[in-house]
This record gives C-alpha cells, sequence and structure tokens, in this order.
C-alpha cells in the first residue's frame, strides 16, 4: 500500500481541524477528508451554535497558537451563576477566586471555524482533500487505505494512522462496528441569540427547569446567547411562536436578572442524544470528539472534552514524530486510551447527572439539590474543585493544556 499522509483525519469539523492545526509543524504529513465545502452554510461543524470555552481550552489554543486569531471572537466569562427556578439554592463562581483572567469566552461555531481555517491555510503540510466523502477503509499490519469520493471520482489513499473525528454518526465508527452506549435524553436544545435590557457583566448563567437546563451566555456585542434544553414534546410548540410570545415565554423560565427580554434571533433546534463509544481505539484508528463521545450542552462541555482529546493524542504523536517511530502503532494508540479514558467518563457522567437529577421533580430531591447549591456557594474548597472540573484543568495534562506548544 502506497503511504501518502502520516495521519488522515476523517472529517474537518471543530475537533479534527483542530487536530490538523495542533500537529501542523510537527513534521507529520496530514489529511483531512471533510465532505463539506468549508465556507457552505450547510457545514454542519461550523453552524450558529455558540461554544463555551473553557479556560483550559484557551491555554490549549494558546499553546497552538490558534487563540490570538479567534481572541477578537471570543467574550471572556468572567462569572457563573447557577440556580433551580423557583426555588432557593444558588451558586457563584468568578475568576478572580480562581486567579485566572476568565472562567472560560464565548465564541459562535462559525467564528471557530473561520479562525482554523485561516490558520489552516498558511500550514503546507496539512491538505485539504474537500469536498470529499469517506466510503470505506481497510487496515494492514502497516497503515490503513481509505477509499473517498471526491467530485464523483473514486480515490484511494493510505496513511499510518487514520482519526476519525467524523461526529456523533461517525462512519468510521459504525464500520468497525464499535459497540456505543447510547440513548435519546427526551429534551432538545434551542439556541437563539437574546438582547436583554440589563448588560450581562461577563456572567455566565446555568439556569435549571423542570423541563431541562437552559443557559445565557455572555456574547460579543452585549447580546446573549440561548441554550434552552426543552423536552422534545414541548418544542414544535415553543418554536411556533412569534418572537413576542417567545420572549414572554423565555422571561418567565429564566426570570428579570437580566432585567426585560427585548429581542431574540432565528431560533435553531437540536434534539439531544447521548452517545459513548465503548472503545476509542482500534488497530490504526483513534476516535476523537463526538465520535468518541456525544454529551448533554448543559455546562458546555462537549468541544471542550473534544479540545482535549486533540492535546493528548497531538502529545503522543509529536513525540512520535520526533523520534521517528511509527505513529499508528498500538502501544501509542494505548497509551492515549489510557490516558484520556478517565476524562471522558467523569464528564459524560457529570452532564448527564446534573440534566437528569435536575429534571427529576421529587420533592425530598429538590430539596436536596438546592441545599447542595447553597454549600457549593458557601464552601470555596468545594467551589474550587467544581470550577477546576469545569476549566478542564483536572488530571494530567498534555504539554498543549500547560500552554506548552509542540513545535
Ligand atoms: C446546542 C449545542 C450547544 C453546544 N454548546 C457547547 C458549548 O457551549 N461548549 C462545548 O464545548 N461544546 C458544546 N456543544 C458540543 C459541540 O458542538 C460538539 O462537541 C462539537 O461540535 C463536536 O465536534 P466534532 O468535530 O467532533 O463533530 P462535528 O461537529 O459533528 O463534525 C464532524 C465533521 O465530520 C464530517 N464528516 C462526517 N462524516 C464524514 C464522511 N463520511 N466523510 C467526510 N467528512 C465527514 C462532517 O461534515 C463534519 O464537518 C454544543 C452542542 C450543541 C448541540
Amino acid at each position: 500500500m502506497q503511504i501518502d499522509y502520516d495521519i488522515l483525519i476523517a472529517g474537518g469539523g471543530m475537533v479534527g481541524a483542530s487536530l490538523a492545526y495542533a500537529l501542523a509543524g510537527s513534521g507529520l504529513r496530514i489529511g483531512v477528508i471533510e465532505a463539506w465545502p468549508l465556507d457552505s452554510d450547510a457545514q454542519p461543524s461550523y453552524d450558529d451554535r455558540v461554544i463555551a470555552l473553557s479556560w483550559g481550552s484557551r491555554r490549549i489554543m494558546d499553546g497552538m497558537g490558534l487563540w490570538p486569531l479567534l481572541q477578537p471572537e471570543a467574550e471572556p466569562i468572567t462569572g457563573i451563576h447557577i440556580s433551580e427556578r423557583g426555588q432557593f439554592g444558588f451558586a457563584r463562581l468568578n475568576n478572580r477566586q480562581e486567579g485566572v483572567e476568565a472562567l472560560g469566552y464565548v465564541a459562535t461555531a462559525r467564528a471557530m471555524g473561520a479562525a482554523l481555517q485561516k490558520g489552516l491555510q498558511e500550514q503546507a503540510d496539512v491538505e485539504w482533500l474537500c469536498p470529499a466523502t469517506l466510503l470505506s477503509f481497510s487496515v494492514t499490519d502497516d497503515g490503513v487505505e481509505v477509499r473517498l469520493d471526491q467530485a464523483g471520482a473514486e480515490q484511494r489513499v493510505g496513511a499510518r494512522l487514520l482519526v476519525a473525528a467524523d461526529g456523533g454518526d461517525s462512519p468510521v465508527r459504525g464500520r468497525l462496528a464499535i459497540p456505543l452506549q447510547e440513548r435519546s435524553y427526551g429534551q432538545t436544545a434551542i439556541i437563539a441569540n437574546v438582547t436583554a435590557e440589563r448588560p450581562h457583566q461577563g456572567v455566565a448563567y446555568e439556569r435549571f427547569t423542570d423541563s431541562g437546563p437552559l443557559a445565557m451566555l455572555p456574547m460579543t456585542e452585549g447580546r446573549c446567547s440561548l441554550v434552552w434544553s426543552a423536552r422534545d414534546d414541548q418544542v414544535a410548540d415553543i418554536m411556533a411562536l412569534d418572537d413576542d410570545a417567545f420572549l414572554q415565554r423565555l422571561q418567565h423560565r429564566f426570570g428579570y436578572r437580566l432585567g426585560q427580554l427585548q429581542r431574540v434571533g432565528r431560533r435553531v433546534a437540536y434534539p439531544l442524544r447521548y452517545r459513548q463509544a465503548m472503545e476509542s481505539v482500534r488497530p490504526r484508528v483513534a476516535l476523537i470528539g463526538n465520535a468518541a463521545h456525544a454529551i448533554h450542552p448543559v455546562t458546555g462541555q462537549g468541544y471542550n472534552l473534544g479540545l482535549r482529546d486533540v492535546a493528548v493524542l497531538a502529545d503522543l504523536l509529536a513525540d512520535a514524530a520526533r523520534e521517528r517511530s511509527d505513529p499508528g502503532e498500538m502501544a501509542l494508540l494505548n497509551r492515549y486510551t489510557e490516558w484520556r479514558h478517565q476524562d471522558q467518563r467523569r464528564v459524560a457522567l457529570i452532564t448527564d447527572s446534573l440534566a437528569r437529577l435536575f429534571a427529576n421533580p421529587l420533592p425530598p430531591l429538590r430539596f436536596a439539590r438546592n441545599l447542595g447549591l447553597l454549600g457549593l456557594d458557601a464552601l470555596p474548597g468545594l467551589k474550587h474543585l467544581v470550577a477546576r472540573q469545569f476549566m478542564g484543568l483536572t488530571g494530567r495534562l498534555p504539554r498543549l493544556a500547560r500552554g506548552i506548544p509542540l513545535r
């Protein structure tokens, strides 16, 4: 088999393109197969959704050299306010207590796509196969041969390692028949930009309601970004409301912490599913991002988790490049799995538990979780632990997560 690339990444969405960027300049030849033209409005990864980036992700982007390209489009989160609708409990986190410039940042997926594209254009060792669709692949002892469709013509390309960054429906994972834990949350996230009477002052609000969590994230130009997870059976009604009725319904659920909600932009709905691949590597193949784990957007962890996959895999691959060893060897892939396993499972468990626990209307449970929120607010040690988890600063950190470049 002819080896055209060291690393072939299936999927040039947010996580796949981030891996290509992290590896650029490492000496590895990288190919990225992406089905949608990057500047297309239909590109599914770089759409209207808004992404809360953790402080840990900011540090990874610093290490990658990507942060200066995204920073002008990113609004800092300096405080987080967590509460439950109609209940007494609340908890607050802020950047000063954690000794950081910001707890995180908010940027649109579209802005992240533009920053990644701009940065990648200058990298001679990254080649885009786009628009092109991965059709199938076969694994041999020394590489992977991928069959793809590019502009109606079939092509074959070879690589030492195939990285599946092809999203929640991952065709690569499907072809390998990797077992999957999967279920619907019974909730759909409605996103929209909202303008409120009072300035957000950098505060991200996470409000739990009996039908699902609702987040209002601070954005540039004084706007807020809404992520409203509603029960599936309520979504058609909510989406059909005119803007005034929608704002009224939202105000009723969110309350008046930002004063009167005045305007709402285009609404988009995303049905939510939990998916966890039971294996994240097979010979010459590694899964990253949503291909490995798709979780509830409560507390905004999905891309952050995927970027931590990127930081660890890039760390191991950059060392392999320096040592001129095989980047697709099984020992390296096993190290990747061991390093990522705990963080992936912990974040899936936390987001899953939050989405379920706060949706449970049982009065004793409601009372207990509100006491829990007050406890969190009052105990600095506990607050610090929770903040570090959400900032993506727990466990053994790869070089990029410590802000150290790989090249
Ligand atoms: C409403 C909502 C809000 C969210 N908010 C946050 C947040 O605040 N913070 C956060 O960290 N995360 C958030 N997330 C999660 C985040 O959006 C995802 O984790 C992230 O987009 C996953 O990126 P990915 O690159 O792994 O997958 P995707 O974005 O699905 O990208 C997969 C790519 O693979 C390509 N592809 C698929 N199949 C093929 C093929 N056969 N050939 C070629 N290309 C292919 C696709 O075209 C696509 O570009 C949110 C998610 C939702 C739904």
